[in-house]
């Protein structure tokens, strides 16, 4: 049995929280949204460089532009199109040392196209194949779109993260087909590197603060089902700020996701990031490796963004995760 554990140390960057969704789980989302200046992203890309992170991870809402006053949002940083704003934010990051992996919902292929070549890898969670209550006034929630768009970055030899969310109102038996369709989507395309099987967690002030969250018996038999059906070449992972690490790593888990010593997990920012001692010492008996955004396998066949090829060829040591060397 493999007996190391993988993790990124990155820096998140909040791009924006306006976004065209309405998940009843949803935290980040803001009516009055807003988006991140140069210079407060400046900030926080310095930051992450001066503390060794190797990952820049952009988050962001879906289509924030389909919603009214976005447009003046982007006035403000000076850019009318997002995505000329993300690539210029991709460059900044890429002074700095630091690999994008840009994780901006449901995109076109075209716009997937135009993002790739920036990005160390990318991501879009699956999160459910099941017609669920929480997602009723999500459009960019429809499985359909998401199986889609994730075939598209396979067309496009895009690295790619996707997942399961886990106690949203789907079924066991749900559960198992979202695995099932990652499953055929990477047979197909061979580009599906990580799947994060991410627990349910309540927020305070939405429609679904009341919930309990998935029982730690429910994600451990989750990530059991997950290293079951997932090829043996995709990692499972799971965050260990929203779970006890132990009990998953025991179940098959894998890779502990993007762990930042300089920023809040904006998704769940109650939720702290342990630090790789804590995480060390829960996890006696593992050795905690430290990786690159984008896993040794796709460094190998070159398919992550090729304005990342000279970084990553700095960053990477002989076997594909990140050199033991660096400061
Ligand atoms: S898509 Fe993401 S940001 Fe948008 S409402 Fe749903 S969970 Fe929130």
């Amino acid at each position: 049995m493999r007996k190391f554990l993988t993790y990124s140390r990155n820096v998140f960057i909040p791009v924006t929280d306006v976004c065209r969704n309405r998940c009843l789980y949803c935290g980040f989302r803001r009516d009055e949204g807003k988006i991140i200046s140069r210079k407060e992203a400046t900030e926080l890309l310095d930051k992450g460089a001066s503390s060794g992170c190797t990952e820049a991870l952009f988050s962001l809402g879906e289509a924030p532009w389909l919603v009214s006053g976005f447009g003046d949002l982007l006035k403000r940083v000076g850019r009318d199109d997002l995505l000329d704003y993300l690539i210029e934010l991709f460059e900044l990051a890429l002074e700095r040392d630091l690999l994008p992996h840009t994780n901006a919902g449901l995109l076109s292929k075209e716009d997937m196209k135009r993002l790739a070549p920036y990005n160390a890898s990318m991501g879009l969670m699956l999160e459910t194949t099941a017609d669920v209550e929480a997602h009723r006034s999500s459009p960019g929630k429809r499985p359909d779109l998401r199986v889609k768009a994730i075939a598209a970055a396979g067309e496009l030899m895009i690295p790619f993260t996707t997942g399961i969310l886990v106690g949203i109102g789907e079924t066991k038996v749900d559960r198992a087909r979202s695995l099932q369709a990652i499953k055929e989507l990477h047979e197909t395309f061979g580009h599906i590197q990580e799947v994060i099987v991410q627990p349910f967690d309540p927020k305070p002030k939405t429609a679904m603060s009341h919930l309990a969250p998935p029982s730690p018996e429910v994600i451990a038999e989750t990530v059991r089902m997950a290293r079951s059906i997932l090829p043996k070449s995709v990692a499972v992972q799971v965050p260990p700020n929203l779970a006890d690490p132990l009990p998953l790593v025991e179940a098959g888990a894998e890779d502990l996701g993007g762990i930042s010593p300089v920023t809040l997990d904006w998704i769940n920012p109650e939720r702290r990031w342990p630090t790789p001692e804590e995480l060390e010492s829960r996890l006696a008996g593992w050795e905690l490796k430290e990786r690159l955004a984008v896993y040794p396998r796709y460094i190998d066949l070159g398919w992550h963004g090729k304005m990342t090829w000279s970084l990553v060829k700095k960053l990477a040591g002989p076997d594909g995760l990140r050199r033991r060397d660096l400061p």
